[in-house]
């Protein structure tokens, strides 16, 4: 069995524009911007072929669903899966009125990785109950006799239904749809995305060159390591990631080599330990320069190989990657190279294409 879901934010409202989290029991209607949103939303989708649209109760959500149902002459009914998260006691506030325990808890309950699941604010719900009503909404949509179901919902049901399918969006743009399909037992993203994967060597990216070659997934390879010292090593590095990007004909793109400049980020860290604070800032400063070259090329996510080596601190790549996608407002995918058999493809393919293997990170003391 095969159902396609499209998923979609509602349209601006005053709250939204004004920056006060709305939650579920401040019920704001789309202002102007937001029905125009709803608008182009609805013609967007005029060929999807979305026989009934499922709608949150709350107005914001409705109003866009309707004008969605309208222009598609196609059914509505609401379902409360799709509500938006309940903040609790912050709802109708703004950022900067939240107390530091409030802050806190912001912080945790909106970062997109597996911690924190059951935080929540005083009232409200955790990312856990979110996900969990959600999906849950989602099953029971299964068995409804339509092929093609479209969902009006809102930005933390999304954020956490895009996480739970892999991706890492903290940015939901109002009217922003996403494809969702259910098949074969499992849901997954059918938008097709371009990925642009940073890689730091040959070692650590060849197995997932591979396994993305061979899925046929659409992706580049970009080397941006200006952390690696001295220009021969890194000239060396370079050519054995480009020999087996063109191994598996993956396009290979590289970035300046701008020492100087990571230098001056990290001054003042040199003594600090491997997996330290230096590492944060150096994959910080990689990161979101490939972010924002993707942004400017047409790519949808960044991925990167910078946790592969179990050298590496996974979290703190993955704190780093959060930090710039947060920064940059563009996602971040994180492709498993540990896992799975990843590991165990990697020490084979290093063998086999005698890659050449360093023996320290990337930064030398001058
Ligand atoms: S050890 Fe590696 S990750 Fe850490 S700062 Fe040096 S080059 Fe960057």
């Amino acid at each position: 069995m095969r159902k396609d879901f499209y998923i979609f934010r509602h349209g601006e409202t005053d709250m939204n524009a004004a920056g006060q989290f709305q939650g579920q029991t401040v019920d704001a209607p789309l202002n102007e911007k937001g029905r125009m949103q709803a608008v182009k939303l609805a013609e967007n989708l005029k060929n999807s072929g979305l026989e009934i649209v499922f709608s949150s109760p709350l107005k914001r959500a409705f109003e866009t669903a309707e004008t969605v149902a309208k222009a598609l002459d196609i059914p509505l009914k609401t379902n409360r899966c799709f509500i938006e998260g309940n903040l609790g006691v912050i709802e109708g506030r703004k950022k900067e009125t939240l107390t530091q325990d409030e802050r806190t808890i912001f912080s945790q309950w909106a970062k997109l990785d597996n911690q924190f699941q059951d935080v929540h604010f005083q009232g409200g719900e955790s990312k856990r109950q979110i996900l969990n009503r959600t999906i849950s909404g989602l099953k029971e949509l299964l068995s409804q006799p339509y092929q093609k179901i479209g969902i009006a919902t809102h930005s933390a049901v999304l954020r956490f239904l895009l996480l739970y399918l892999g991706k890492k969006q903290h940015d939901i743009p109002n009217g922003a749809v996403f494809h969702i399909v259910y098949e074969d037992g499992r849901f997954y993203l059918a938008d097709k995305e371009k990925i642009l994967l940073l890689s730091c060597c040959a070692p650590c990216s060849c197995a997932v060159v591979k396994t993305l070659s061979e899925a046929r997934q659409d992706f580049s390879v970009i080397f941006y390591n200006p952390n690696i010292r001295p220009l021969a090593e890194y000239e060396k590095r370079r050519d054995e990631n480009k020999r087996v990007c063109e191994l598996y004909q993956v396009p290979f793109i590289e970035l300046e080599y701008d020492n100087e400049r990571w230098c001056d980020i990290t001054k003042g860290l040199e003594n600090e330990p491997e997996r330290g604070k230096r590492c944060s800032l150096c994959f910080y400063m990689r990161l979101k320069r490939v972010m924002e070259y993707a942004k400017e090329n047409g790519f949808t996510a960044v991925a990167s190989v910078l946790g592969v080596s179990r050298y590496k601190n996974l979290d703190q790549v993955n704190d780093m990657a959060e930090r710039a996608a947060k920064e940059t407002k563009f996602p971040y995918l994180e492709i498993e190279g540990r896992k799975n058999g990843m590991q165990v493809l990697r020490a084979q393919l290093i063998k086999e294409l005698e890659l050449y293997q360093q023996t320290y990170c990337g930064c030398k003391p001058r």
